[in-house]
């Protein structure tokens, strides 16, 4: 509640709010967070919405945006709060699932939230020039990516792709069925591959290493369960 009420209290700010914010969350309408409003907070207030955000979700309530009056706000410029990694998954849409509107965060979809250096070179982007304060790499329950690694298949691209998910399988410490048909090897082999791909942008990129290192982002891991609607998140390193 603690973080909603701040949710409320900074998307307030941007005086678009047409009843009180802090009463019946489906007749406020709130704004995009302004730039002033976005630099105040820290890594660990941006977690903080984007938690509360999936437990609106998750319970209904989401805040009432104007989409049309945040992509007018939006259009001369953007202050996106965090940059995500996510899968292209259909049923794992981060900024649906997170209750977040236009300009609130960059998301990066790729199959399986893989890395690669253009990859890196976005998320780059997203925090040493574009101010992010939060590096998510979400994976999820059920990934059809994560199957295929386990299956070892081969498809055109998909096989490079999946061949940079094939460690995290590797590394994946299970007892039981290792296979692409059970659901809590492959649910496991998500929240590994998000770990290791954290490891990876840590070893790969300078920028975000030494951003974390200095406290100006945070790196993190979550798994969205597309059968709860819950977010997970992993442990910090
Ligand atoms: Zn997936």
């Amino acid at each position: 509640m603690q973080s909603r009420r701040r949710f409320i209290a900074l998307s307030a700010a941007a005086a678009a709010v047409t009843a009180s914010p802090l009463h019946g969350m489906g007749e406020a309408v709130v704004a995009a967070m302004p730039k002033d409003e976005r630099d105040k907070l820290t890594p660990a207030q941006v977690i903080d919405l984007m938690k509360a955000g999936n437990e609106r979700f998750r319970k209904g309530l989401r805040v009432n945006r104007d989409f049309l009056r945040e992509q007018r706000d939006r259009a001369t410029g953007q202050f996106p709060a965090a940059v995500i990694l996510s899968c292209i998954d259909s049923r794992a849409p981060a900024e649906i699932v997170m209750d977040l509107g236009i300009g609130d965060v960059f998301n990066a979809r790729v199959a399986g939230n893989v890395a690669n250096p253009d990859l890196l070179g976005s998320l780059e982007f997203a925090c040493q020039v574009a101010g992010a304060k939060v590096v998510l790499v979400m994976g999820h329950t059920a990934c059809g990516a994560i199957k295929g690694a386990i299956d070892g298949v081969q498809l055109g691209n998909l096989t490079g792709l999946l061949a940079k998910i094939a460690p995290s399988v590797q590394a994946t410490a299970f007892t039981g069925t290792r296979s692409s048909s059970n659901p809590d090897f492959v649910d496991a082999v998500a929240a590994t591959h998000v770990r290791l791909t954290l490891e990876a942008m840590r070893r790969d990129s300078a920028i975000l290493r030494d951003l974390e290192a200095k406290g100006a982002i945070a790196l993190v891991g979550a798994v969205y369960d597309i059968g709860t609607a819950a977010v997970t998140w992993l442990p910090a390193k």
